[in-house]
């Protein structure tokens, strides 16, 4: 399932020690969350044009039909199960397809349908007639591209005459070699060298350049400088695509960069609430007496499955150890695992194989998973000045309108700052969070 992804170590492996906080790298997140995906994330929310080329009215299509697609790429889009285009999908498509070629920058949560829709326009760009790069695709990371690639190689099921060629670690093209496949996706470094190092394509011919995950992209060192440069010998006329995520200022200067006379659209992720959550926290002395209240809540409420979060990779695998040994079937999510490791560890989760599931931060984005209805602050979640991390905690509870069923949350509070920051919370949110005696935890059902 995880074609190509090796046996790479998690880089958080070597930099942090067991007793540092551990956190998501953004690169792993991304990659966790695609392949951890069950189909497309669905908005209720509307897309928001910002910006748009007045000479050229913006459409928006329902049907892939309505794209004009060459018939054996429509089979493609089929053939992957795909019946209608996704929210973003319908305003970006028409105007990634359309003559001339206009630039666009587009920004949704992830799992929305970015990358179908750039590997729609990517292939549909294509000569096969002619026999020389056309597109190039940057990617953060070497696995990053190699899904991208797995989803251009699944559309391209039917076009057997349009061929691909990854430009990243491990592949080898021989000096002086001319490349003539039609799409080059890679990383900044390895196109470099490949384009103008080693000038084996020509940049001057690309029609169609896409940067994909640009907030990741920013995110690791010298990527930006890398694509600026290859970027700077595209000729004028090149569809500039530039995809994210997210859409901070760093994000947007850096699209300001790459893409000249843009239409940007966006599309809002779907807020998190704590409306429907029940939220408490528990004075415990010491580590040993919170999890005590673990236990204690387990013994008075029947729950489907419980998230537990811990601030470092210690507590967390002191505490499933201790959790195990009491019989619990438990499993623990944190940085030291490889992605392949970390995605089992979810399979089985999502698969109910495990009650309980143990993690750091690593996982502070959204995993909904609908059978899970107690979240328990092992550590209440902060930033590096230690305080209230009151973004981190919405993650960690808050559901979408998706999943809006109740849930329980309840914070282990063991200190005196500890309580300040679940005040801090509660102030932020303007949402109670209850005292629970836990010798009297029936209250809370
Ligand atoms: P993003 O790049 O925004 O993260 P993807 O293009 O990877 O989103 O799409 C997310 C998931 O939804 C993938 O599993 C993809 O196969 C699926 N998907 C994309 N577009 C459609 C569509 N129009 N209909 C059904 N599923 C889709």
């Amino acid at each position: 399932k995880v074609a190509g992804l090796g046996l790479k170590k998690s880089h958080n492996q070597t930099a942090e020690s067991d007793d540092s906080p551990d956190a998501a790298n953004p690169a792993e997140a991304s990659l966790l969350m695609k392949i951890i995906r069950q189909g497309l994330v669905e908005s209720k929310l509307d897309i928001e044009v910002q910006r748009k080329d007045p000479n050229s009215p913006l459409y928006s299509v329902k049907t892939f039909e309505a794209l004009h697609l060459k018939s054996n790429l429509l089979k493609g889009v089929y053939d992957m199960g795909f019946n209608a285009p996704s929210k973003i999908q319908e305003t970006a498509l028409p105007t990634l397809l359309a003559d001339p070629p206009q630039n666009m920058i587009a920004q949704s949560q992830s799992g929305t349908g970015k990358t179908a829709a750039f590997v729609l326009a990517m292939l549909s760009r294509v000569d096969p007639t002619k026999n020389y790069p056309q597109v190039l695709c940057l990617s953060p990371t070497y696995e990053l591209a190699i899904q991208t690639g797995e989803v251009a190689a699944k559309m391209a099921k039917f076009c057997p005459e349009i061929k691909l060629k990854y430009a990243v670690r491990g592949e080898e093209v021989p000096r002086g070699t001319k490349i003539t496949d039609h799409i080059i996706i890679g990383t900044p470094g390895k196109m470099l060298d490949w384009g103008i190092k080693f000038g084996m394509f020509d940049l001057s011919k690309i029609k169609v350049f896409v940067l994909d995950e640009a907030d990741v992209m920013i995110d690791r060192q010298g990527h930006q400088d890398q694509c600026v440069r290859i970027h700077k010998c595209l000729p004028p006329t090149c569809q500039m695509m530039f995809f994210s995520a997210t859409y901070d200022s760093a994000v947007m200067e850096f699209a300001e960069i790459i893409v000249p006379n843009p239409i940007i659209i966006r599309l809002l992720r779907e807020e998190e609430s704590l409306d429907n959550i029940k939220q408490y926290y528990v004075k415990c002395k010491n580590a040993e007496e919170k999890y005590r209240a673990i236990c204690n809540i387990y013994g008075v409420i029947t729950i489907g499955q419980a998230i537990i979060f811990c601030h470092t990779r210690k507590t967390a695998s002191w505490l499933s150890e201790k959790m195990s040994k009491d019989g619990h079937s438990v499993a623990v999510l944190s940085g030291e695992l490889t992605v392949e490791q970390r995605i089992a560890v979810l399979d089985r989760f999502r698969a109910g194989l495990e009650k309980v599931l143990i993690t750091t931060n690593v996982l502070s984005r959204g995993i909904d998973i609908e059978q899970v209805t107690l979240v328990v602050n092992f550590d209440m979640p902060m930033d590096m000045n230690r305080k209230a991390d009151c973004e981190t905690y919405l993650h960690r509870i808050g559901r979408t309108g998706r999943f809006g069923k109740a849930g329980i949350a309840i914070n282990l509070i063991d200190s005196p700052q500890a309580m300040e920051i679940c005040k801090d919370i509660e102030n932020h949110f303007g949402k109670k969070i209850h005292l629970l005696d836990i010798e009297d935890a029936e209250e809370i059902e």
